[in-house]
């Protein structure tokens, strides 16, 4: 009935998750609140990490894809089950070493690192750079010069693969910000380029094809393209690029037409294709890396929201508007993005209303979904909207001055809050 069976309900006819009722949930911890199903979270790292283990001998890693949910205690958890990080900035690097993460499991990207971030990286001593262009390649090199280390990398490539997915969140193909193209011989050249500077230690290459992908084929194509290019490099600069990273963007289910396959469906395909690929080419198999980021944390979350008023415009449509929106989830204004919501309270109740929902800043396009049937929605109800835990509190903003709200995580059965809603004096806070 839900997209995850972390979610329930309960005799109350109340939604719950991980067995507690979400407007307990909601009366201790106030509204607008992000829930977390820490079990949903954990099982889906061990499906990823067993993935590796079953189909390819253990030969490789999975990085948690940090820029989903960036908080300390969503490294320690990724920590705690053996993952390793990927990070995209400065401030996300700082959470995870905050958290105790182990450092040498830090895998930097981006495509527009600066000084100041690449010294902090280099400082703290993270296991990997992703370079994604030259210029990035030789302040990096001369950082490390200067710093008097050597530093391990990969390269970003754009394997040119197209993942039928959303123009907003493609990066696989030509036409894309991120990384070196195989097509033009851009990547081959920063191949070169690499090699040539001693403080950089080329170790693999990466890429990352799109994001809510629900095929296995690009995943498979863009391995063959990657080896094939690692085979190329090998014949041409007798390079042994040592380890391929495949990026994430494994799709979840945000509403019930959504078909995810399961998480190690990726790795028993995958691992064929490699194996084959690197028998044809006589490479040995890399150390392979994976970086799920919302295929983690997605469905284990949901947003809970206090309906402050339902207006119907009549013969136009019915608004549902919250406490919340775009300042707590700006995926819809961004790119409509799909969600699923039912009214958390009424949870057991025929879903007989279509309803825009709406929030509370001050932008005709605060909507979080349009034309989603719903329970009758009253003021005062308690809407759910699930498959929030990526991408939500990690792009919530304080427009209008609205404080983040909290995020409480279901562990054993009871909530604890992992994140505290902000207050009103960390509003003002950096104001001079
Ligand atoms: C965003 C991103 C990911 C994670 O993508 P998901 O769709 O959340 O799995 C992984 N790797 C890179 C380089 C990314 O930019």
């Amino acid at each position: 009935m839900f997209n995850s069976d972390c979610f329930n309900i309960n005799e109350k006819g109340n939604l719950t998750i991980g067995g507690y009722d979400t407007t307990e949930i909601a009366a201790e911890f106030g509204t607008p609140v992000y829930v977390m199903d820490e079990e949903t979270v954990r099982k889906n790292c061990r499906l990823y990490k067993q993935s590796i283990d079953n189909y390819y001998g253990g030969n490789g890693l999975p990085l948690y894809a940090s820029k989903a949910l960036s908080c300390k205690e969503m490294c320690r958890i990724a920590a705690s089950e053996g993952l390793g990080l990927d990070v995209v900035s400065g401030g996300e690097l700082y959470t995870a070493m905050e958290a105790g993460f182990p450092a040498d499991k830090i895998y930097f990207h981006g495509n527009s690192k600066t000084r100041e971030e690449i010294e902090y990286a280099v400082d703290c001593k993270i296991g990997c750079f992703v370079v994604d262009n030259i210029d990035e390649l030789i302040l990096l090199n001369k950082i490390c010069d200067e710093k008097g280390t050597k530093q391990d990398i990969m390269l970003r490539l754009k394997p040119g693969i197209d993942a039928h997915t959303h123009d907003f969140i493609r990066t696989g193909q030509i036409d894309s910000k991120f990384g070196f193209a195989i097509e033009t011989g851009e990547a081959d050249q920063a191949v070169k380029k690499a090699l040539e500077y001693k403080n950089l230690n080329l170790v693999g290459v990466h890429c990352h094809i799109g994001s809510q992908i629900f095929e296995v084929e690009p995943f498979e194509l863009a391995a063959q393209v990657m080896i094939n290019f690692m085979a190329d490099m090998k014949e041409k600069y007798h390079v042994v690029l040592s380890r391929l990273n495949l990026g994430g963007g494994f799709g979840i289910k945000y509403i019930p037409e959504n078909k995810p396959i399961k998480y190690d469906k990726y790795m028993e395909k995958v691992s064929e294709t490699v194996r084959k690929a690197c028998e044809e080419r006589g490479l040995d198999l890399p150390y392979i890396l994976l970086e799920p980021g919302r295929s983690l944390v997605g469905e284990a979350g949901i947003t809970l929201y206090r309906i402050c008023s339902v207006k119907t415009i009549p013969g136009v449509r019915t608004y549902v508007l919250t406490d919340g929106g775009m300042g707590d989830n700006p995926r819809y204004a961004l790119y409509q993005a799909e969600y699923d919501a039912v009214i958390a309270n009424k949870a057991s109740e025929e879903r007989t209303v279509k309803v825009t929902i709406g929030g509370r800043y001050c932008e005709s396009g605060d909507l979080i979904q349009e034309n989603l049937m719903i329970q009758q929605p009253e003021t005062g109800d308690l809407l759910a909207v699930f498959g929030t835990g990526a991408y939500n509190y990690s792009m919530a903003s304080n427009y209008n001055r609205v404080p983040r709200p909290p995020i409480v995580m279901i562990t054993d059965g009871k909530p604890r809050v992992i994140v505290r809603r902000e207050t009103y004096a960390d509003i003002v806070n950096c104001d001079i």
